[in-house]
């Protein structure tokens, strides 16, 4: 199964679906890892480009630890990632790219604007990456994906309705994100954060909720048709 996460930044992946990606390298799955924006604003020193090549670097290494099949990096500036025609196309070629299976990005209640973009996006993508007469550099793929949204940051305005155990691959999650240094230390400078608690305490909590050690949530939004059966990136 081929299956693409979109995340609109580099480490929204690693923080909010890192497990579930490994889970599902280890299951056979191939994962890919789309991140929308480069990053290009988070730093107190360097310049856009330059912390845009630093924030890249590190999401290649991520994807790489996770053992993602790919790394797809749309490019869009930080914080302006916006849903027209151009970034719409992008998106769907992103999804042709993976010829993805299924489709998991951030849930639209989430509260940046970013991520409430990448989620429109991504979702919209899901019907038009199977048509034919809408032309991008990959060819279309045979039926729409399934779609999933992810948790949101600190849980915020979500509901779980599906949880994946992710107690095996939780020192892999916190690897990857180890590699995202610059965003660590953006954090601590800006919102005295350190993401490996942050990420200890989210994974632990949702664990909580369905009795594992550490777990990611997911919802399965509303659309028509959605095929009848479970996916096995999501059953124990
Ligand atoms: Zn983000």
């Amino acid at each position: 199964m081929n299956i693409i996460f979109f995340g609109a930044h580099p480490d929204d992946l690693e923080i909010l679906c890192g497990g579930t990606i490994a889970a599902c390298v280890a299951q056979g799955h191939k994962a890919w890892m789309a991140v929308a924006t480069n990053g290009n604003v988070g730093s107190p020193t360097l310049t856009n480009a330059e912390i845009a090549a630093v924030r890249k670097s590190e999401a290649e290494a991520a994807a790489r630890c996770l053992g993602a099949t790919g790394l797809i990096w749309m490019d869009e500036n930080d914080e302006f990632l916006f849903d027209d025609e151009r970034t719409r196309l992008k998106f769907v070629d992103a999804v042709r790219q993976a010829q993805a299976d299924v489709i998991v990005t951030h849930n639209p209640n989430d509260y940046h604007p970013d991520h409430v973009a990448c989620s429109k996006l991504a979702s919209d993508a899901r019907i038009l990456s199977a048509v034919r007469l809408i032309k991008t550099a990959h060819p279309q793929t045979p039926t729409s994906p399934e779609l999933f949204h992810m948790d949101s940051i600190a849980g915020l305005r979500f509901e779980p309705q599906f949880f994946v155990d992710i107690s095996e691959h939780f020192e892999l999650k916190q690897r990857a994100l180890q590699s995202h240094q610059s965003q660590n230390l953006w954090l601590k400078s800006i919102f005295n954060t350190d993401l490996t608690s942050y990420v200890q305490i989210q994974s632990a909590f949702r664990g909580l909720q369905t009795g594992v050690r550490y777990a990611e949530a997911f919802v399965q939004p509303v659309y028509w048709p959605r095929k009848p059966v479970s996916l096995p990136f999501l059953q124990r």
